[in-house]
């Protein structure tokens, strides 16, 4: 079995330990372990933290490899310090039979960067219209336990009620896109001051706080389980913090763009800013920090949304919604959050890697630094800032809201299921790799 020995790193930015890795998992942590037949990895004094698992990502395949493949995807994905994925079921075909979640699964484990755990349709085609075959996905191989309609919101409340049911069966959850379609027929932008002054078709508020707070009493009625997809208004997270007092089973995400960006970037109308849910103002930026620093928000996911360049190299209201978000996940969290009081690596690493990896089930990942445990860690590198260069993503798009900013830490290093999977920054490949062994 391959040894690998990590030397003086920080788990959680705490004191300095040596980490043995045989096999797939941690052997040993220590002071100044023995070498024996290790290969030696310095980890000068970086951080180390259970790898990240993204429950939101869009990987494209099939259907749009020009934007994205699970391979390109999951390299993305090993760059910016994951270890699992969740690919959204907003494909081509749509991602609602056994047959396509099992071949999305089935190609990310020949990848082998990340573990791509296939999310399921809620509805045929993502179409709203009738359930999708759940306990067929769930009894597949890729074992689908989140469904979403994710990109159309399941706006019917007689399906969205049934599904919540059909979930509990096999212990599995909803993630809802909350966005009710007719407030938002035509919308390009938060609605605002700005969105009228900029002649942009404005997206209120309420039409995603009506239907999170429809959904939650839903889930609680049916006593289910509901998972809240890019949460982005100051409402929304105030109706969250309700439900949870409540008692009722319900999950949310913020994605890094809606902790960091305003929309005050509309203002150029470059579509690079443009998506859905929209960049809001400032005081529900400073509403989604608070609310995933006090855990009322469970967790960070990216909706990585990768574009080709004719979709965003066009006028704001014809360009697509949505923006690259794995390459960037760290440096932007850590920016938007680092100010806040309480927020530390164990935070963020309960907000990035294990509570994801709870909502999701994602066996194996989100594990303690611990004997014993699966060897998914990424080292991170503190001391540096980067500047955002979207020629050097893994991702064949380059639709990044952060292009030429400056954000902090780097993602130094990866090991996935105990393979070094990115070393220096780069993507190892796996003939490199195996010719070490
Ligand atoms: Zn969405």
């Amino acid at each position: 079995m391959t040894e690998i020995l990590i030397t003086r790193v920080r788990p959680y930015g705490e004191e300095c330990v040596d980490i043995r890795i045989v096999g797939e998992k941690i052997a040993e942590i220590g002071s100044s372990l023995e070498v024996g037949n290790a290969q030696v990895f310095n980890g000068q004094d970086r951080v180390a933290l259970p790898s990240f698992v993204d429950l939101h990502t869009h990987l494209r395949e099939p259907g749009r490899e020009d934007a994205e493949t699970i391979a390109t995807g999951s390299r993305a994905a090993a760059k910016g310090g994951f270890s699992a994925v969740f690919a959204m079921a907003n494909t081509s075909p749509v991602a609602d039979t056994a047959g396509v979640v099992e071949q999305v699964w089935r190609i990310g484990k020949e990848v082998g960067f990340v573990d791509v755990f296939p999310i399921g349709a809620v509805t045929v085609g993502i179409a709203g219209e009738r359930l999708a075959e759940l306990g067929a996905m769930a009894n597949s191989a890729a074992h689908v336990r989140v469904f979403s309609d994710d990109g159309n919101c399941v706006s019917d409340p007689l399906l969205m009620r049934r599904a919540l049911e059909y979930v509990k069966t096999f212990g599995g959850v909803i993630a809802q896109h909350s966005q009710e379609p007719r407030l938002t027929e035509g919308a390009q932008m938060n609605e605002s001051e700005l969105s009228s002054r900029l002649g942009l078709a404005g997206w209120p508020a309420v039409a995603e706080e009506a239907i999170i707070a429809r959904d939650i009493l839903l889930a609680s009625h049916v006593n289910s389980r509901l998972h809240i997809c890019h949460v982005s208004t100051a409402g929304s997270v105030d109706l969250i913090r309700w439900a949870k007092n409540r008692g009722v089973d319900v999950t949310a995400e913020v994605t890094p763009h809606h902790l960091l960006l305003t929309q005050e970037l509309a203002t150029g109308y470059d579509p690079v800013y443009k998506v859905n849910p929209p960049l809001r103002a400032e005081s529900d930026v400073l509403a989604l920090r608070a609310g995933l620093a006090d855990g009322t928000i469970d967790i960070v996911a990216t909706d990585h949304a990768p574009h080709p360049h004719e979709a965003k190299d066009c006028e704001w209201n014809a360009a697509a919604f949505g923006m690259l978000g794995l390459e960037t996940a760290l440096g932007a969290v850590v920016l938007a959050m680092s100010q806040l009081p309480d927020w530390n690596w164990r935070t963020l690493s309960d907000r990035m890697s294990v509570t994801p990896a709870t909502i999701g089930q994602a066996q194996n990942h989100g594990r303690p630094i611990a004997v014993g445990e699966p060897a998914n860690i990424v080292v991170v590198d503190t001391q540096v800032e980067k500047v955002i260069d979207p020629s050097e993503f893994a991702s064949i798009s380059q639709n990044s809201p952060y292009r030429a900013m400056t954000l902090p830490t780097s993602i130094s290093d990866v090991f996935f299921r105990g393979r070094h999977v990115v070393r220096s920054g780069e993507v190892v490949e796996i003939r490199e790799v195996n010719s070490h062994d």
